[in-house]
Parts: C-alpha cells; sequence; structure tokens
C-alpha cells in the first residue's frame, strides 16, 4: 500500500479529535514529502541530528515532534523551532528546555514522559513523581507543559498494554485543565487501545511508511 493510502485508513479509523503524529525517523526526506503532500504536517523523529536536517530541507510549515530521549546539550539545536517535545524525563532537562526557550525568545510546549511499561530501560517519570514535575514547570515563563506521554510495555498481550495505558489515562484524568490536554500514547500496534484509553495524540511510523530496518 502507499503511504497516502496508508494516512487515509489510519484517519478512518480515528476520531477527528485525535492528533495524528507520523513517525518518520529513518525515514528519507522523498518519503516524507509524500506524506506531505497528502496533507500530513505533524511528523515525528527521535534523534536530534535527523530532525534537524529534515528541517532544514522539508517545508517550513511542518510541525515537529520530538519522541526520543533528549540530551539537555542538544535541546539548543531544535529549541528554534520544535512543536511538541514529548520526552521530558528530568528535573534538568526541563530547565534546560526554559533556558533555551527564554533565549529563542519562545515558550516551548512539552509533554511529560512518564514510565509505564514493565521494562526498565524506557525513560520517563514514575506515576507518582509526575505532579511535582508539573508544579516544578509552572514556575518556568519558557516552557508550557501541554500533558504526558506514555510507551506500552512491548508486548502481544492486550491485558497489559490495556492497563499500561489505563494508568496512564488515569493520572492525566487527575492532572487535566484547559492548558494541559494533551495524552500522546499509541503507536503502530497499539493505537487503537490507546484511544480506547483517553488518548488524544497518536505517534505511528511503521503503519505509514513500512518497517524500518
Ligand atoms: C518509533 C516510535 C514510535 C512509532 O513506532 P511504530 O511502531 O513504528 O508506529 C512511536 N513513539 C516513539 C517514542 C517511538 O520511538
Amino acid at each position: 500500500m502507499s503511504i497516502n493510502n496508508n494516512l487515509k485508513k489510519i484517519k478512518e479509523n480515528i476520531p477527528k479529535e485525535v492528533t495524528f503524529v507520523a513517525v518518520s525517523k529513518t525515514k528519507s526526506t522523498e518519503k516524507i514529502l509524500e506524506a506531505y503532500n497528502s496533507g500530513q504536517r505533524n511528523f515525528g523523529e527521535n534523534k536530534v541530528q535527523e530532525l534537524t536536517e529534515k528541517y532544514s530541507i522539508l517545508p517550513k510549515d511542518i510541525n515537529w515532534h520530538m519522541i526520543g530521549h533528549l540530551q539537555t546539550n542538544k535541546v539548543k539545536f531544535i529549541a528554534p523551532f520544535i512543536s511538541l517535545i514529548h520526552s521530558v524525563d528530568s528535573f534538568k532537562l526541563l530547565n534546560e528546555i526554559n533556558k533555551r526557550g527564554f533565549q529563542n525568545n519562545r515558550v516551548i510546549n512539552c509533554l511529560i514522559q512518564v514510565h509505564i511499561a514493565k521494562e526498565k530501560t524506557k525513560f520517563g517519570f514514575e506515576i507518582n513523581e509526575v505532579q511535582d514535575i508539573i508544579k516544578e514547570s509552572k514556575k518556568l515563563d519558557n516552557i508550557n507543559v501541554k500533558g504526558l506521554m506514555g510507551m506500552a510495555t512491548f508486548t502481544d498481550n492486550t491485558d497489559q498494554i490495556n492497563y499500561e495505558f489505563s494508568n496512564i489515562n488515569s493520572l492525566y484524568n487527575k492532572i487535566k485543565t484547559k492548558n494541559i490536554n494533551i495524552l500522546s500514547i499509541g503507536m503502530s500496534s497499539d493505537y487503537s487501545l490507546a484511544i480506547n484509553n483517553g488518548s488524544n495524540m497518536i505517534r505511528v511510523g511503521s503503519a505509514i511508511f513500512g518497517k524500518r530496518k
């Protein structure tokens, strides 16, 4: 199936209020343009260098999402243009983003990454730490925490995935306000489960662009 058809199929499957981020990591600018030309504007990348290269080449009305682990020393490269950073996983990173936001005279939108999976290797705050970091972020003028991001355990066990998504959704419902209104959960294999658990932003890669090498 073509990129265009894949996009169409997914859009037919999700409610209109769900924002759909096309995860283009490792994929060529030609493929991104193909999605762009069928109307897609939100794209997600997980590596700073790849992201900045693609940003410099591709149309400027793309909304770029940083979805991967972000090192503090690389924030400066994306601060001028990034639309949403999904992966805030430390106080140090939060402060660095704020500082670079100030230098660029902008307020940078962020999500707090929450560790919901069983795997220990995945980044993110524990559920019981999230309210503290949100409180802390309110003292910072150049950062705008818009909500939460999470990744479920890599498994076929839908009960497990549902359990993890429902945990982050309960937390989201506790902290939700007029400004804090994004729950970014769901990837190619589990976006339907995520939407059933309150997701309003999904990050889908391989179901659009095909498998990555
Ligand atoms: C790669 C990636 C995705 C997309 O994964 P697919 O299975 O290809 O849809 C979503 N979120 C994050 C954080 C990723 O790194």
